[in-house]
Order: C-alpha cells, then structure tokens, then sequence
C-alpha cells in the first residue's frame, strides 16, 4: 500500500484543506476532466469540505458520455446487419440511441459482443472469417494505444475482415476548446491521471503559455486532489499560471514514449463531434491513409449518422460544467442508472450517475 496510503492521510488531507481557506476568497472555479476524478472527489466528499468560493465543475471526461448519439445510432443500426459482428467495451452496451440500445439489440438476436480489449475483438475476427468484425472505437489517450496495436496486429495477420468504427479523442485539444468557449469559466483544471501517464505533462503547457490557465496533473486519493486544489489556488493568487504534476509516482513529463509511438504510427489528427460539445477542432484522431481498409465507414461506405437530441436530456449542458444533473428535470425521476436516458448517467464515470450514486444536493 506504499504509495496509497500517504495520500489517503486523514490528518494531511485536513492540514491542506485548512490552508485552501487562507489561500484565496476570489470565487474560483476549478474543472476535472477526467471521470475517474470526478468519481473520486464524490467518494471522498471533498466538495462539501472545500471553501465556498471554491467551485469544482465536471468536465468531459467519460468516454462514454462524450461519443455522440449519432455515433450510438449508427452502431445499432450495423447490429442488425447479420453479415456483422459488433464487437465493444461493456459500458457503450446500455447507451441509449435514439430509438434502442446495443443491449437490446443483442436480446433481439444482434451479434453484439463485450470484450476488454480490441485485441480480443481481432481473435473474435479470426474465428468469423465470414463476418466482418467492427469494433466501436471510442475513447481517449488512455485506450488509444490499445486500438492501435490492434490495427498493427491485423496488419500482421493480413486480416480482411475486422475495421474500426471511430470517434476518438484527445484531451489537451478539447481542454483548449473549453477555454475558448465563452459560455464557459474556467479558472484552472485538474488533468486528467490516466491519460497523462500516456501523454505526459507536456502537451498542456500551452494552457498556461497561451492562455494563462493553470493546471494540475493529480493521481486519484483524496491527498491528490486536495494538494492539486492546493497547488492550484496558489497559481492563481499569485498569477503565476503554469502546469505542475503532482503524480509524478505514476505520471513523467514526457510520458509513455512507446505509446505515443504506437498512436502516431496508426493515427492522424483530425476535427471531432463530441456529444452536447459540437466540434472540437484538432481533438480526434483518425487512421492514416495507409490503413484506411480499417476504417468502418470507408470499407462499408457508410457515414456516422447526424446526432439528434435526446428529449429533456441536458448532458451537453453538464459536459461543459454550465448546468449540474440537478437542473436536469428527468433526473432521479424518468432518468437512473438502472433507466438511463442519456449517456451521463450510464457510465460509472457520467457526472449524472456520479451524483445518483452518492446523492449530491
Ligand atoms: Fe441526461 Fe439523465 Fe443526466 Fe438528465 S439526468 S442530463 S436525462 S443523463
């Protein structure tokens, strides 16, 4: 447990959220990116702790949440093809669509499975010569990787018959995104811990450099968060924005060099739809044209269909820290975890069912 119980200290997390009072009381708002903080910081209850001018938003961090409708959509609509197996990360199963989900789907007969890796989805592609095999490529830095190897292992294998259906994303672009959104106030964020293992410290300094936003790269214990808040505030005060990492047990300011070698090998940047956030210039990735007998809508000529919106859903609004789950009229009520409406509320990581499961006023 070394390296876990020092940032779990009850005595430490309560010395530093007592010198979170005296640092500042501008109102400050302060986003996490990531849902894995925006979990944490529920189970820990350091929101009620914090001083009142400080304000913790939840950002676009689940990977779940951010994938369009249109993108759930045309993922259902291929399942009823029966010359296709889909092939997915378990939590995009119970995403509602417009008119269905994945899961009932696959009650009706669909050939829709769950792995936990693409390359499981490649083994599944080998043993259906006769089916093509799509896997629904959604996510971030953190699962990139792991499609890439995917495509270098069909490369090898000389399959013909596996693609990749994408919406995937990258976060320094889409944090970048945020800060330009007028609509948005931002005064600092926390980035997020598993991508940053991948990526780094370095691509968020422009956040500072550019746009004199503060950030902090955190781990996931209470100590993490709080120092992070900590770090952050002093930023501000003293209007010295830069990016610290205090994560550095898992997280090198150069990264993880063999990944980001992986990704670039097999992706391009590209402009991406994100759900409730339109398009975010820059924040994608798609195949390079060397692998385009990958890509799903090319192989099939098929396009991702247009998104449409879920009837009283407000989770574009709650992505973008601009409303709570509160102001959600369906929420709690037509919307939960067992029922959900939107997306936000099916992931384990979705502010919406963040706020369900530990009953935030
Ligand atoms: Fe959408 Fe449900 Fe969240 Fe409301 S509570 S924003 S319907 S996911």
């Amino acid at each position: 447990m070394k390296y876990l119980e020092e940032f779990r200290d009850v005595a430490t997390v309560k010395k530093m959220l007592y010198k979170l009072k005296l640092e500042s009381n501008k109102k400050i708002k302060i986003m996490e990116v990531c849902g894995t903080h925006t979990m944490a910081i529920f189970r820990t209850g350091i929101r009620d702790l914090l001083p009142d001018n400080i304000e913790l938003i939840s950002g676009p961090g689940c990977p779940v949440c951010v994938t369009p409708q249109g993108y759930i959509d045309t993922a259902i609509e291929l399942s009823k093809r029966e010359d296709i197996i889909i092939t997915t990360f378990a939590d995009m199963m119970r995403v509602p669509g417009t008119d269905s989900s994945l899961q009932k789907q696959k009650a009706l007969g669909a050939n829709v499975r769950m792995v936990y890796s693409p390359l499981d989805a490649v083994k599944i592609a080998q043993d259906n010569p006769d089916k093509e095999v799509v896997f629904l490529a959604i996510g971030f830095e953190t699962t990139i990787p792991t499609i890439a190897l995917s495509v270098k292992r069909v490369e090898e294998l000389n399959l013909n018959n596996y693609s990749i259906l994408q919406s995937l994303k990258t976060m320094p672009a889409t944090m970048e995104g945020l800060v330009l959104d007028e609509e948005i106030e931002i005064d600092g964020f926390i980035c997020p811990g598993h991508v940053s293992t991948v990526i780094g410290v370095k691509p968020y300094e422009f956040l500072a450099e550019k746009y004199g936003v503060p950030a902090v790269v955190a781990g996931f214990e209470s100590g993490d968060i709080v120092f992070a808040l900590y770090k952050l505030l002093k930023m501000i005060q003293d209007r010295e924005p830069k990016i610290e990492n205090v994560y550095s047990r898992l997280v090198k300011y150069e990264g993880n060099q063999s990944a980001i070698n992986i990704i670039s090998d097999i992706f391009e940047v590209t402009n991406s739809q994100w759900r409730g956030l339109g398009e975010i210039k820059g924040s994608g990735l798609k195949l390079r044209n060397e692998y385009q007998n990958i890509d799903t809508e090319i192989k099939l000529g098929i396009s991702i269909s247009r998104e449409k919106k879920l009837k009283g859903c407000i989770c574009g609004e709650v992505l973008k820290g601009k409303k709570t789950p509160l102001e959600c009229k369906l929420f709690s009520k037509a919307c939960t975890p067992v029922n959900p409406i939107g997306a936000c509320m099916v992931s384990e990581e979705g502010t919406c069912a963040a706020y369900y499961k530990y009953g935030k006023k």
